[in-house]
């Protein structure tokens, strides 16, 4: 596996001096990675996209980073090898980070089916800003649903190394969030969602909160 390069030594990590509470007070919200992680037809983009209009309908700044989206720009010179999914997640990462570290909240759809690429894309934001959500849902369910129709080709052999079928699923060991979306409708896992950021404080932005004054950069 293709191990995450390290920088040049002479380069110099450049500070913002723009607090991070500084621009949680601007935006209204605290910046955030909601991880959303399942197999294919688990409901990640369904989800993902019925969440973005929801915060956005309550007036915060929230974006979509969705797999196929992402493998025609970003990704668009990766395959789906073991090495080229671990560099996919490993760029989404970033980017998610990215957005995090200037307010947004931030929504990915991805596979993601590696434990350690997960792990390594929680690493790259600041404690308990990385909010995973496991769609726990049947191999079988995602199956019958087939919404693109590739777990039909993927039995044909058309597509290979297809996760759930001919590749692995890692599961979460501890996610924050885990949904049946074979028992809850969308709304109720967009609530659950909501609810969590809410039970966390993302929506909560006090002039005296010390803790996001230190965050900067
Ligand atoms: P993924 O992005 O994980 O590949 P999609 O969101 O594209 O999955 O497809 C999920 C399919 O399952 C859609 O056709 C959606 O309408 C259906 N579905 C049924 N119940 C749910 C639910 N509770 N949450 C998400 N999707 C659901």
């Amino acid at each position: 596996m293709r191990a995450v390069p390290t920088p040049p030594r002479h380069l110099t990590v450049q500070r913002s001096q723009v607090a991070a509470l500084h621009r949680a007070q601007l935006l209204g919200q605290r910046g955030v990675v909601i991880w959303l992680t399942g197999l294919s037809g688990s409901g990640k983009s369904t989800i993902g996209y019925a969440l973005e209009q929801r915060l956005s309908s309550g007036r915060h700044l929230t974006y979509v980073l969705d797999g196929d989206n992402m493998r025609h720009g970003l990704c668009s010179d990766l395959g789906f090898s073991h090495r080229d999914r671990t560099e996919n997640i490993r760029r989404i990462g970033e980017v998610a980070a990215l957005f995090a570290d200037a307010g947004l909240i931030i929504i990915t759809s991805f596979i993601s089916p590696y434990r350690s690429d997960r792990e390594l894309a929680r690493q790259r934001v600041p404690a308990g800003k990385f909010v995973e959500v496991f769609l726990d849902v049947p191999v079988e369910v995602c199956e019958r649903r087939d919404p693109k129709g590739l777990y039909k080709k993927a039995r044909a052999g058309e597509i290979p190394d297809f996760t759930g079928v001919s590749a692995p699923y890692e599961r979460p060991g501890a996610p924050e969030i885990a949904l049946d979306t074979e028992l809850l409708s969308v709304d109720a896992c967009v609530e659950s969602i909501v609810g969590h950021l809410e039970s966390k404080g993302f929506f909560d932005v006090g002039d005296d909160d010390e803790a996001e004054a230190g965050a900067a950069g």
